[in-house]
């Protein structure tokens, strides 16, 4: 009996054709850009000890009360698909004994992240990320590189032009202390205002509420004390030093109280790049310092910076997809011609011309293979030619035909 077809889960999503192509792009250039800035490449396994994210971004976040896929697995351990990286790869540089020497460490990922998200458009539940993280570096420096990385990779993408670098910075403990003193005042006087997620939040962790997407939450955040009122000269004068820096990378950027980040672990910088293109998905690159994170996981104090970014979105942004490669189409004119066209397959391929062959059929059925899949030329073999030892090559987008000697075809394809 025939089985209903079967669907991907809710959220999760295929990547095939001109989608998987737009998703290459942006994993490949970002590869490339953040290897210039001297980032090495990363992988870390895509599930983790829950504790390395309930620790890592801090129990009052959105990620760990609401979105986390947790599971106890056959052993009877308390397992997390990651829905970031930033916590891993710090859990990663202790575990490795990587915090004693060596540092700063720079470090470039690509993967797939998880998280339990209402799905919508460049909102799934199984998603990929890039990212890059400075490991052990506390001067403004790092914090403006890891940005111009990022920047530069938008910029490589095409998606620069109508992306914002909205910036802010959540300053030092004491910055912070007293920030958070003037936020509990303001919202506890609007208690029966805020949303009931944001009422918890007034709790435990007040910053929290200044990244609320709800409508309420908004009105009475746009009233709301401002950080910049409460940094001591120490994290002022580091504000400062990033954005002169930025200036001087020829970064544009624009001062943004608002963002705080959804995650615990930061201080001082935090940044979101925002395009105007994607509607409420429309932060594409997000980051900042994060110096508490890597004690978190058992190392010492290590001051860290980085972002992360959502492939999907970017993909949508990319101006135009990345053409399918075009192959060379070798066609034997019958099935007693295949010896030696298997031989030229394979000839080019060694010679890293990509090539294919139609498995069967006579010569029509095997030039329509060859327009099928988009082939720039078909090599044309038929006995005589064999006998003389030449091929037909037809150019089949300008429809001209000629023939050439078997020891030139690679020279004239290349
Ligand atoms: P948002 O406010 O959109 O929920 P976030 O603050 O949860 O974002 P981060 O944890 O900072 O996002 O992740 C960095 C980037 O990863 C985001 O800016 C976005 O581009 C991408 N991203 C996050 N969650 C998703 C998702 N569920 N689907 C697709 N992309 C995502
Ligand atoms: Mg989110």
């Amino acid at each position: 009996m025939a089985q209903p077809p079967l669907q991907p889960v809710r959220g999760t999503r295929d990547l095939i054709g001109e989608e998987f192509r737009r998703h290459r792009a942006v994993i490949e250039t970002a590869r490339r850009i953040s290897a210039l800035y001297g980032f090495e490449e990363w992988a870390t396994p895509i599930f983790e000890d829950t504790r390395v994210f309930a620790r890592g971004l801090g129990d009052t976040s959105d990620v760990v009360m609401k979105e986390m896929y947790t599971f106890t697995d056959r052993g009877g351990d308390s397992i997390t698909l990651r829905p970031e990286m930033t916590a891993s790869v710090c859990r990663a540089l202790v575990s490795n004994s990587l915090v004693q020497s060596g540092l700063p460490r720079k470090v470039f990922y690509a993967g797939p992240m998880f998280r339990y998200e209402r799905p919508q458009k460049g909102r799934y539940r199984q998603f990929h990320q890039i990212g890059v993280e400075v490991l052990g570096a506390a001067e403004p420096l790092a914090d403006a590189e890891v940005i111009a990385c990022g920047w530069h990779i938008l910029q490589a993408l095409g998606v620069a032009a109508g992306t914002v670098l909205e910036l802010n910075t959540l300053g030092d403990a004491p910055s912070r202390a007293a920030y958070r003193a003037a936020l509990v005042a303001y919202f506890s006087a609007h208690r029966d205002r805020l949303s009931a997620d944001s009422r918890a939040r007034l709790e435990r962790n007040p910053l929290r509420i200044l990244d609320s997407k709800d409508e309420g939450d908004r009105r009475l955040i746009a009233d709301a004390p401002t950080i910049h009122d409460y940094l001591t000269p120490e994290a002022a004068a580091f504000y400062a030093a990033v954005k002169r820096h930025l200036d001087r990378f020829g970064v544009p950027y624009r001062d943004n109280p608002r963002i705080v980040r959804g995650l615990d672990y930061y201080n001082h910088t935090a940044f979101e790049f925002v395009t105007d293109r994607l509607g409420a998905q429309g932060t594409v690159m997000a980051g900042g310092r994060y110096d508490g994170l890597v004690e978190e996981m058992g190392g010492p104090p290590t001051p860290a910076v980085g972002w992360a970014a959502g492939v999907e979105r970017l993909a949508l942004l990319l101006p135009q997809a990345p053409e399918a490669p075009r192959p060379v189409a070798v066609v034997p004119v019958g099935e007693a011609q295949e010896g030696p066209a298997l031989d030229l397959v394979q000839s080019l391929r060694r010679a890293g011309i990509a090539a294919e062959i139609a498995y069967r059929g006579n010569l029509r059925r095997r030039m329509e293979r060859a327009n099928r899949i988009r082939a720039r030329v078909a090599l044309i073999l038929g006995e005589e030619e064999i006998a003389q030892g030449v091929v037909q090559l037809r150019d089949l987008d300008a429809g001209t035909q000629e023939r050439v000697p078997l020891g030139e075809v690679i020279g004239r394809l290349a």
